[in-house]
């Protein structure tokens, strides 16, 4: 059997306020974690968003998209900040990020939602609801209602109308449930799909394919689920989910709401993947009101690197071990402000981030 690879090249984007904290963090626990587990990672740095706006004229320039297109993998901060707020749309630090994606042609957003034992009590919702929740939330990302056209306001008879165009080609419906699909094969192997395919035909032919691609994963249970019920279920029992596969505005919605159910942002991890490189970032922005004081919590960005062994590097063990390390940190107490609570020892970014690295243990 051919051996698996182990070195890998990595671009990183550390962005702006907090991405630039949480990313050194990331990166630490990402090169401990290398050693233990006989990985290496080939680093290159460059420049997204806001510094990348001062220091080259624009928030992503075509030599770092090349860049993210050579690598295995790209681990993102955040972008924005109150600097560059008054610049117009199309040239603020959020269209470099927008840029990568379309560059990569990421196609398929992943969010996970794990609740951590030791923050149950961080939740809206009872312990006994979000315990033991281990959900995916895959959202098309490059189709559907926000890139339909035509789109446009115009003057009516009737009056002013403003309309948008809901559509879905069949290809790019299957390539995000083939990756539903594998990616259920690794987990509980179970794929929720969501439509609204009671009054929509975008909806209808999403099913239809969904329902096709089915027939090549036999172990796979699927169910379809009505995004409105879907909604309610995700707060009624998160916990009956594995991987829910949906498009574009659905899954914009349902994965805020999914990941609140953690009841923290500076948890949540990202991948976006497409047929490439595939990039890794938490959820959260720049957060510029806590930047550069080391408030920030870096679990989400380091969650995100542990995304990233998983899935580009096929480091599974690799993965599991830092996921570990944070349960084990949390289990001692130790919180940064943001999800700290009464009794526990609130640390800085980047004392999480050496707890986390001394925590790693090599057998996953
Ligand atoms: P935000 O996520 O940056 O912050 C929201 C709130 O959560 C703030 O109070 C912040 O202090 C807190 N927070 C966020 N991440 C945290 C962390 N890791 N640890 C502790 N606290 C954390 O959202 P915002 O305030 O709406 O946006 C700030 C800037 O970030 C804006 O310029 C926005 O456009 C940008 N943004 C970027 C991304 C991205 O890069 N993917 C995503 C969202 C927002």
């Amino acid at each position: 059997m051919a051996e698996s690879k182990q070195e890998f090249d990595v671009l990183v984007l550390p962005g702006d306020g907090i991405g630039l904290e949480v990313t050194e963090e990331a990166v630490k626990v990402l090169k401990a974690t290398g050693q233990l587990h006989g990985l290496t990672f080939e680093m290159k740095t460059a420049l997204v968003g806001g510094a990348a706006i001062d220091a080259e004229g624009a928030p992503v320039s075509e030599e770092t998209i090349k860049l993210a297109a050579d690598a295995d993998a790209v681990l993102m901060g955040a972008v924005g900040g109150t600097k560059w707020d008054d610049l117009p749309t199309d040239k603020r630090p959020e269209k470099g990020l927008l840029g990568m994606r379309k560059a990569l042609d990421l196609f398929a957003n992943l969010r996970p939602v794990q609740v951590f034992g030791p923050l149950a009590a961080a939740s809206t919702l009872k312990p006994e609801v979000v315990k033991g929740i281990d959900l995916l939330v895959i959202r098309e990302l490059v189709s559907d209602l926000y890139f339909g056209e035509p789109r446009g306001i115009r003057d009516t008879p009737n009056g002013r109308e403003g309309y948008n165009t809901m559509r879905y080609l069949d290809w790019e419906v299957e390539r995000v449930a083939r990756k539903a699909f594998e990616i259920a094969m690794g987990r509980r192997r179970k794929v929720t799909s969501v439509d609204k395919a009671n009054v929509l035909e975008t909806s209808a032919l999403w099913r239809e394919v969904v329902i096709e691609v089915a027939r090549d994963f036999p172990e796979v249970e699927l169910d379809h689920m009505y995004v409105d019920n879907c909604s309610m279920q995700l707060i009624r029992n998160p916990a009956q989910f594995d991987v829910i596969v949906t498009g574009n505005i659905f899954g914009d919605i349902l994965s805020d709401e999914a990941s609140m159910l953690t009841g923290s942002i500076g948890m949540l991890p990202s991948a976006s993947l497409g047929e490439g490189a595939a990039l890794y970032e938490p959820v959260h922005g720049s957060a510029p009101d806590i930047a550069g004081q080391g408030k920030a919590n870096p679990l989400a960005m380091i969650l995100s690197a542990a995304m990233m062994l998983e899935i580009s590097c096929q480091a599974p063990e690799a993965a599991a071990s830092i996921r570990d390390a944070v349960n084990r940190v949390l289990e001692e107490g130790y919180r940064t402000g943001d999800i700290a609570e009464e009794g526990s020892s609130v640390v800085s970014c980047s004392e999480m981030g050496d707890l986390v690295t001394e925590r790693l243990s090599g057998q996953g």
